[in-house]
């Protein structure tokens, strides 16, 4: 999901001119009311749908001082960011650019802005969004404001307490003429024409890695496929007394505990078993960037930058943890609503609907489950999953699996047609033998009809079936 904030009337936000939501902000007293955002289109017109242009205004329409964050604003590096909700005749059209995993702000990470001050940028949002279905399109700006407000009083600085908000333009309208559509161009194909050289282990591709970093970010995946399972496992099967559960997702909840279980579950399997694409040195890198995605790029792609490169292999911010963080806005459609530990938790605090729908979020609680010694190797047969006993079956059955590793694993029933029916364990286990039992029930304490089963084990590294026959 992505900008699902829920919008306050429209009367309050003329009186705010900065639209505050519940997001995250120690003082959203302190919000300013004075900023303001226009969108303008070229008089012309588009005359080719991969160059649509619009000019951003943002200004500070009062009398204090402001600054503002860059990075939640169309006024970054790159002028993209995902800052602009458009929609062709009324449906949504998704964004195609970069989500960016960003280090902790500094001064100049801030736009300051004097009493009355604007500055404008402009922006191609024909590189962003596919404007290449003729038709009338709206487009806005939302975006999320924070910064500091510095102020004289009675001749001494007084620093006024950091804000957050959002705020929002009035929409403009862009028409696509047919004459005008043009096949869209994905921003990470764009202007690649040299490939730096490429090196394969098992499903993942490594690109422009010199000796020791090929060594090291393979170290992440690895250990990234780890904290995505061990987080796999912790979450959801300890309830409330998962402190560390609450402190980054808030209170307790099993659906929305069930979502995050999801998540750390696609996450787990991408960096454990299926194909994805690291880039040791991100051809768009900037100063102060871990890495960054294009959610819609096909396989994964993670771009790593000098941040991840300084970044520890255990601990906070993290290697794994970036990986993880940039792989959820991939496979769990994540966004980036607050960064850092302080306003993540703050966020898991005061929306918890938006912290499991919050990259670094994830993160955290990824981190806040030690990777022990590294006991995955993706790839790796580690886990069998013998017959189960009796087969067929009258009833229940024994359902025996051995592990060579300690690992999360999962053991389900599944029906022929794809159904999940009962699962039957779900957690970390320890390297050796195990039995579990299956009473022949579903979910909801059915008696499973008579017929064929599959008996799934997956673990960290693969998945391992066995067909079971029920006859009643
Ligand atoms: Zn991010």
């Amino acid at each position: 999901m992505r900008r699902n904030f829920v919008l306050l009337p429209v009367a309050l936000l003329t009186l705010l001119g900065v639209l505050c939501v519940a997001t995250p902000g120690p003082a959203d007293a302190a919000t300013p009311a004075t900023l303001r955002a226009r969108l303008a289109t070229p008089a012309s017109g588009v005359t080719d749908s991969r160059s649509v242009f619009v000019t951003v205004t943002l200004e500070n329409a009062g009398v204090e001082p402001q600054s503002v964050l860059r990075r939640f604003t169309p006024f970054t590096q790159f002028n993209d960011g995902p800052a602009f909700i458009v929609e062709r005749d009324g449906q949504p059209v998704a964004y195609q650019g970069r989500m960016v995993k960003y280090a902790p702000a500094t001064a100049e990470d801030f736009l300051e802005f004097a009493p009355g001050q604007s500055r404008t940028t402009s922006v191609d949002l024909g590189a962003l969004y596919d404007f290449s279905q003729p038709g009338t399109y709206t487009v806005r700006l939302r975006a999320v404001a924070q910064g500091r407000a510095s102020r004289t009083s009675a001749g001494a600085a007084e620093d006024v307490p950091e804000w957050r908000g959002e705020f929002e333009s009035e929409p403009v309208t862009i028409a696509i003429e047919p004459q005008a559509a043009r096949a869209f161009v994905a921003p990470w194909a764009m202007g690649r024409v040299a490939i730096p050289a490429q090196s394969q282990s098992g499903d993942v591709t490594y690109v422009g890695c010199s000796a020791p970093e090929l060594t090291a970010a393979q170290d992440a995946v690895v250990a990234a496929c780890a904290m995505a399972s061990r987080a796999f496992a912790a979450s959801c099967s300890r309830g409330s007394a998962d402190t560390d559960w609450v402190y980054w997702f808030g209170t307790w909840n099993s659906a929305r505990c069930d979502v995050t279980h999801q998540h750390y579950l696609d996450i787990m399997n991408r960096f454990c078993s299926l194909p994805m694409t690291l880039w040791c040195h991100g051809p768009d890198c900037f100063s102060g960037v871990y890495a960054y995605v294009y959610p819609q790029q096909v396989p994964p792609t993670v771009y790593v930058c000098d941040g991840f490169w300084g970044a520890p292999m255990t601990g906070v911010d993290t290697k794994p943890g970036t990986l993880i963080h940039e792989m959820s806005h991939v496979l769990s459609g994540t966004d980036d609503y607050a960064y850092g530990q302080s306003d993540a938790h703050t966020l898991a605090v005061t929306n918890p609907a938006l912290a499991i729908d919050n990259a670094d979020n994830h993160e955290y609680y990824g981190e806040a489950n030690p990777v022990a010694p590294l006991a995955v190797s993706p790839g790796a047969r580690t886990a069998t999953l013998r017959p189960a006993r009796p087969n067929p079956s009258l009833g229940g059955a024994a359902l025996e699996y051995a592990l060579t590793s300690d690992g999360a694993v999962e053991l389900a029933v599944w029906s022929l047609d794809g159904r999940l029916v009962r699962t039957v364990e779900r957690g970390w286990r320890a390297a050796g033998e195990h039995r579990a039992n299956w009473d022949g029930l579903d979910a909801e304490g059915r008696r499973a009809p008579a017929g064929v089963y599959f008996v799934r084990l997956t673990s960290a590294a693969e998945s391992r079936s066995q067909r079971l026959v029920m006859l009643r």
